[in-house]
């Protein structure tokens, strides 16, 4: 999760401007507010009844997107399949989510301010004394985040359906509904559940990586890592340890394209990794980094096991009539650091808004252009997050010398301070150009003499 900031040019962080500001705050702190839109528009208003609009999927893309969608005059459906899931997960969010989307602390299992960044020589790292008092990475598990964003969503006046979306008819004409397929439980026929049908005016397919909405409107495919975790409840002297801290482990050994980690939970850590190019090989990876950790999690024992696919850049098509993608269904996971929640829950919502504006607060019937708002805005505010982390994966992770140079790189103040505002604030700002020259000297060297050191130690091996 940490996301790194390099570079000299893009940073993804608060100006000292920003953190001040009174509209930056009012802007990052309050949940979002109801808006009323008027703006004049040629679509058909609609008679005797407001805009349908059918959420697919629970997750934070869905929920964020369903409350707003509520709030805001649209007669809103969120079909989940699992109102318990428990996605699999690593769970750890930016602070500025905490603000942006109102959570309660209650619901944050710990705050991490501390995080080890492990070399593949076992260097390790300390990130974190940058971090202002009120500063944190939150760690949520996801059962509880996802239910509580769902909950929220229904107190604003979503209809919450526990189904499973198999498929939908699309409209011959702009004046045809999209015709949802699903299969309804209720707890009352052994699970079995009864077939039925919802005829909406748009759909948000928040369905995450699997998702069958991107199949119905042929939004292709994308690469995508596997993600594996094990949940391992460890002696609560153990825990102490891990109290306020997450570990990361860079090296062939733990995964040859991603990172492995180790990230504090209620009471217990989560211990995973990923590759995309390796997928055969995730059992091996995983326990390398359960191997890599093994002092501290001596004792410990594995409660849970779960993999996922991560995807690794966005589909195709997102897009399609009056369907859009959100979250993994759209393809919105950080390389590098594999961040996706936040970016779910803040698609989900700014594809919600499109929708309210374009309907005029869902008294109007929308169209793709109304949709395509969305997806100009989200291209526009993150394609250089997606880019800078792009470019570090490529760099940092492709060898082990490039690792070492990476978590050598990790221990400069500055880079420390670069990363964690760019993770915890999600904002893109210039870096400071001298420290950036600095710090691009520093990494070369870095690089220069982790390569060296690889080939002293080849020389040794021979
Ligand atoms: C092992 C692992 C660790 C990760 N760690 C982190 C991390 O620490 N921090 C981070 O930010 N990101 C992390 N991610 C990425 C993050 O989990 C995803 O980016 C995020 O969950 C995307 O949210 P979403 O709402 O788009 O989709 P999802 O969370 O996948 O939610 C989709 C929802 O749709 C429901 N659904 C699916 N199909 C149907 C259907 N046909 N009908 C009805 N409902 C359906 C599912 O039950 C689910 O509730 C991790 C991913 C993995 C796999």
């Amino acid at each position: 999760m940490a996301s790194m900031a390099l570079k000299s040019f893009t940073g993804l962080r608060q100006s000292p401007q920003e953190q001040q500001h009174p509209h930056f705050i009012a802007q990052a702190l309050p949940r979002q507010q109801k808006f009323r839109v008027s703006a004049a528009k040629t679509s058909p208003k609609l008679t005797n009844r407001n805009l349908r609009v059918a959420v697919i999927g629970g997750g934070p893309a869905g929920g964020a997107a369903a409350e707003t969608l509520a709030q805001n005059g649209v007669e809103t459906f969120l079909i989940e399949r699992k109102l318990d899931n428990c996605k699999p997960c690593g769970g750890a969010i930016p602070l500025c989510m905490v603000g942006e989307f109102d959570l309660p602390l209650d619901i944050i299992d710990r705050k991490v301010t501390k995080m080890k960044m492990i070399s593949p020589s076992n260097v390790a790292v300390d990130i974190g004394q940058t971090l202002k008092p009120h500063e944190y990475i939150g760690m949520v598990r996801r059962e509880v985040l996802d239910a509580y964003l769902r909950e929220r969503a229904e107190k604003n006046g979503a209809s919450v359906i526990n189904g499973l979306f198999m498929k939908m008819d699309l409209p011959r004409n702009f004046e045809q509904p999209y015709v949802l397929y699903y299969t309804e439980y209720d707890g009352t026929k052994g699970g079995v559940g009864e077939k039925r049908t919802l005829e909406v005016d748009a759909v948000i397919g928040a369905d995450g990586a699997n998702s069958r909405v991107a199949k119905s409107i042929n939004a292709g495919d994308y690469d995508y890592a596997i993600a594996f975790q094990e949940r391992v409840k460890i002696p609560d002297e153990k825990m102490v340890y891990y109290e306020n801290l997450a570990e990361m482990y860079v090296g062939d050994d733990v995964s040859p394209d991603f990172y492995g980690w180790v990230f504090p939970k209620c009471d217990h850590v989560a211990v995973g990794t990923g590759t995309v190019t390796h997928k055969g090989d995730i059992k091996k990876f995983q326990l390398a980094t359960r191997n890599r950790a093994k002092d501290k999690i001596l004792g410990g024992k594995i409660i849970r096991v779960e993999a996922h696919p991560i995807p690794e850049h966005p589909r195709p098509r997102r897009l399609s009539g009056r369907v859009a993608l959100v979250g993994d269904a759209a393809g919105y996971v950080t390389k590098c650091s594999g961040e996706g929640i936040y970016f779910a829950a803040k698609s989900g919502r700014m594809c919600a808004e499109a929708i309210i504006e374009g309907s005029e607060n869902g008294t109007r019937m929308i169209d793709e252009g109304d949709l395509r708002k969305y997806l100009e805005k989200w291209d526009k505010t993150y394609w250089p997050t997606y880019k800078v982390l792009d470019v570090l994966q490529k760099v940092f992770y492709r060898s082990n010398p490039a690792r070492e140079a990476f978590v050598e790189m990790c221990a400069d103040e500055y880079v420390q301070k670069m990363t964690f505002d760019s993770y915890l604030y999600k904002r893109v700002v210039p870096g400071n150009p001298l420290e950036d020259l600095k710090l691009a000297v520093n990494t070369i060297g870095s690089l220069v003499r982790a390569n060296a050191l690889r080939r002293e130690m080849d020389k040794l091996t021979i």
